[in-house]
């Protein structure tokens, strides 16, 4: 882990910026700042950070635009700070394009805990060590192309600009075909853990993946009614959809 992983904090107040720049240093980030949304999407188009700490608050664009702004040009892990607890807020930021969120005030450790549970999960396929020879093994479903390896899904010849997050329910699903996935499962998923050690999921965690099931579904042009892809099964949560027999 020799490279260098760079973060960039976008918030306004400069007590909650100077601890959020502290944690991320001691996570072992080349830290940036920014104190507008103007410049902190400006620095995230610059700088292509791995992790983005977004204000929801700011001066100048509110912190949902900026949201939208950045994911133009990056597929960094956004995680939201959100003054109030209000649940359509962190949906909103998720619609967004956040992956995660956290609410003020938080405890330093518990955003060190998000950012290293991130840090985990890989980017690209730059970051993955495989021996070339190694197989990409990679997934052929009703003409979408995945590889977890290059961390690739390729639909009709084009490569679809999918978050991490969105990347990796695709790839959880892909992995157990028809087999249900709740959203717990899911969620944990997500957090990197494995899917047996049932540890807590709260409410919020849950609409959080279908939040994120949704935008994803709106990158594939999946439809609910007749998915390709991404089955809902109400009440439950997700699984692959069958094969086309036309494919
Ligand atoms: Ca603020």
């Amino acid at each position: 882990m020799s490279e260098v992983r760079v973060g960039l904090v976008i918030e306004d107040d400069q007590d909650i910026r100077e601890l959020v720049r502290v944690v991320l240093s001691q996570a072992g980030f080349d830290v940036h700042t920014a104190s507008t949304g103007s410049a902190g999407v400006t620095s995230a188009r610059e700088l292509n950070p791995d992790v983005i700490t977004l204000d929801l608050g700011l001066p100048d664009i509110d912190g949902f635009e900026v949201a939208r702004q950045i994911r133009k040009s990056s597929d960094a892990y956004i995680i939201m700070l959100t003054a109030r607890a209000e649940e359509l807020d962190t949906l909103m930021g998720l619609e967004a394009g956040g992956d995660d969120y956290l609410t003020k005030p938080f405890r330093p450790r518990e955003l060190r805990a998000r950012v290293e549970a991130m840090m985990r999960r890989p980017r690209a396929s730059s970051d993955v060590k495989s021996a070339p020879e190694e197989a990409d093994p990679e997934m052929i479903h009703n003409g979408l192309a995945v590889s977890a390896g290059s961390r690739t899904a390729i639909l009709n010849g084009t490569e679809l600009k999918l978050t991490r997050t969105e990347f990796d329910l695709l790839l959880a699903l892909l992995e157990t075909g028809r087999i249900v996935r709740t959203k717990a499962d899911l969620a944990r998923r997500l957090r990197n853990e494995p899917y047996d050690v049932g540890s807590y999921v709260s409410d919020a965690d849950e609409r959080a993946v279908e939040v994120h099931m949704g935008n994803l579904r709106k990158k594939l042009g999946d439809s609910i009614q007749g998915p390709r892809w991404l089955e809902t099964v109400r009440g439950v949560g997700y699984r692959l959809a069958p094969a086309a027999n036309n494919n």
